[in-house]
């Protein structure tokens, strides 16, 4: 029989009237026909309450038992939820994430799954039960109990639909659907009909919390089809699939984290193996880290900075002060108080003038931009936290996402669709899902490198609103596809600015940028005509910091010098000079086991 797999999130099973409604919800679809596998989260605000509770004994509780608190929240839920539904006349049966067989590693409170039996639970459906699952919760090989992290019973509902090969996978919520940004900080919000799995997990993971963004990584490597639906009514949801709505317009939507701190290491020996050094000793830590930025080095020195959740610095701070150590920083600075707005859409990848329109609306509203990083599908700006919600707002308009038909805003001109055709084939992937050790493993599908690229750096810039949005507006009038954008966090009020164009369109890019550069006295110019693109590709990249260390690893290993650096979570591009690209790539390739072109 087909299986359906439901989860209901924490105010969705908040008290016994809602209980009682999503367990209606599980009978109907049984009296329907399915196979129902409920997944529950701890009822309300449970979990923090818990987490307040812990803290009230202890400022550092110790993770194993902090797992082991925290799974108290969703064993209720499920009790609870089964008792409902006997209430209504049908048989159901809790089970907590270890009598599923929810095997995971051993990292508490971050925890990863491994492997899922699916044996109980086929007996279980088969004598005609509804299965009530605790979500968020598994358990090592030793029996401890461990958590997935916050959210984490999205991924639980969609890791059990994946294995249980379910029809469909609904995540009812106290929302209609995916909306173009929280709904909650911009009421003109809208929802999305239909958005595709990398703009999901890419939403998901630059803050749009409406989705765990693991759970996306599993539908994406499972193809498993995906409805967020609201669990106050019949609303239809939103549909989380392998293609785009093609009414979206070039902009799908605005994510944003509220809480990010900026790391800089100051004054490193620029030599290869920063990078290495400094996503060993994160990963290790299984610290995600975005918006890596290097500047080009000045005197034999270079500067690094990224960031993290500002509730992850103190953790990732630990870490760093060692690697500064190792690696001779001359020092280490961190900033607080920032917030990480971005917008995600498959449009920017042919469309010329996104990034100058984000700009323009920020300039517009006076707000400025310390950091940029870009990838295939996202532009992320790091600003000053008092500007947050005013900046969410200021680029949702700006993109036109409040209004009902999303027309493509005025910058917007059309370019050829040079990445047609790039993408990783499902064939391809589902073949190495098949030969993953766990299901939450690495997924590297590619590695290719592209020397059709150069670079070009604007540096000695002023720090100013402004500044950004007239650079690329006049590389977007001139019809030139930027690539790759990094914007440094500025030093004694001066910014650089980074980016890729194709080769071809290198001497254009000149001339249009010296006319703007004459504005900004002291603005220095350089460019780079062959450098060497190299793109792995792959799910879950940046939350999996593992990919990013195997990658700088062997380059480091291999002397091979970074110069840029994008992120998302299905693409990592690296920028190294040009004579060195085919040796790169076939190392890389070699590292994460594909066959060499
Ligand atoms: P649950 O307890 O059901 O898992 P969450 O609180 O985790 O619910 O997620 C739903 C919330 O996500 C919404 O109330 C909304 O405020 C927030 N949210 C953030 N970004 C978005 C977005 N792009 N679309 C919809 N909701 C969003
Ligand atoms: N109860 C957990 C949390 O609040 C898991 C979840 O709700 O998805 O984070
Ligand atoms: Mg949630």
């Amino acid at each position: 029989m087909a299986v359906i797999v439901q989860k209901f999130g924490g105010t969705s099973v908040a008290n016994a009237e809602k209980i009682r409604a999503a367990a209606q919800r599980a009978v109907d679809a049984k009296r329907r026909g399915f196979d129902v596998v409920v997944v529950v989260s701890a009822r309300g605000h449970k979990t923090d309450e818990l987490i307040d509770l812990a803290h009230g004994i202890t400022k550092n509780p110790r993770p194993r038992e902090m797992d082991m608190l925290l799974s108290t929240g969703e064993q209720e839920s499920v009790a609870l939820m089964a008792m409902a539904v006997h209430e209504l006349g049908e048989d159901a049966i809790s089970l907590t994430g270890a009598q599923i067989g929810v095997l995971t590693d051993t990292t508490h409170t971050k925890a990863r799954i491994v492997s899922i039996s699916t044996q109980r639970m086929q007996e279980l459906l088969k004598a005609g039960n509804i299965v009530i699952a605790a979500g968020f919760q598994g358990v090592d090989s030793s029996m401890n109990i461990t958590t997935l992290g916050r959210g984490g019973s999205d991924t639980t509902a969609t890791a059990l639909a994946a294995v249980l090969n379910a029809e469909l996978c609904e995540i009812y919520t106290d929302v209609e659907g995916v909306f173009t940004t929280d709904p909650r900080v911009v009421p003109s919000a809208r929802k999305v009909e239909r958005i595709s799995y990398d703009e999901m997990l890419e939403m998901a993971s630059l803050g749009a919390g409406v989705m765990h963004s693991r759970s996306i990584e599993f539908a994406k490597k499972y193809q498993v089809q995906l409805r967020v639906r609201p669990a106050y009514s019949d609303g239809p949801g939103t549909l989380i699939a392998p293609e785009s709505d093609a009414a979206n317009s070039v902009v799908t939507g605005v994510a944003f984290v509220r809480n990010e701190a900026l790391v800089t290491l100051v004054g490193l020996p620029d030599q290869p193996g920063v990078m290495s050094s400094l996503f060993t000793s994160l990963s290790a830590a299984r610290i995600p880290v975005d918006m890596v930025v290097q500047n080009v080095a000045r005197e034999g020195f270079a500067n690094v900075s990224f960031t993290v959740a500002e509730d992850e610095l103190p953790a990732a701070m630990k870490v760093i002060n060692e690697t500064a150590r190792q690696l001779n920083a001359q020092n280490i600075e961190q900033t607080t108080g920032l917030s990480k707005v971005s917008v995600v859409g498959h449009g920017m990848q042919t469309h010329t003038g996104v990034a100058a329109r984000m700009f323009h609306v920020l300039a517009e509203a006076g707000i400025n931009i310390r950091v940029v990083t870009t990838s295939e599908i996202k532009i992320s700006v790091l600003i000053d936290r008092d500007h947050c919600s005013r900046a969410v707002e200021t680029v949702h308009k700006g993109f036109g996402l409040d209004q009902p038909t999303r027309p493509l805003p005025d910058v917007g001109y059309v370019a050829t669709d040079r990445h047609a055709g790039q993408g990783s084939g499902s064939e391809v992937v589902a073949d190495i899902v098949s030969r993953l050790d766990g299901m939450e493993s690495i997924l590297v599908s590619d590695v290719s490198a592209d020397k059709e690229q150069s670079r070009v750096t604007i540096s000695a810039l002023p720090d100013d609103p402004g500044v950004a949005e007239a650079v690329f507006t006049a590389i977007a009038e001139g019809g030139v596809l930027v690539d790759m954008i990094i914007q440094n966090a500025a030093r004694d009020g001066r910014a650089t600015i980074s980016l890729t164009v194709p080769s071809g369109d290198l001497d254009r890019s000149i001339l249009l940028l010296r006319e703007v550069l004459e504005r900004y006295t002291g603005s220095q110019l350089t460019t780079d005509r062959h450098i060497g693109k190299l793109s792995i590709a792959g799910i879950g990249l940046r939350s999996h910091t593992d990919v990013g260390r195997r990658v700088f690893r062997t380059l480091a290993e291999n002397r091979i010098n970074v110069q840029m650096i994008n992120t998302s979570e299905i693409k990592l591009s690296i920028v190294i000079s040009e004579s060195e690209c085919d040796r790169a790539l076939k190392l890389l390739r070699a590292e994460f086991g594909l066959a060499q072109g």
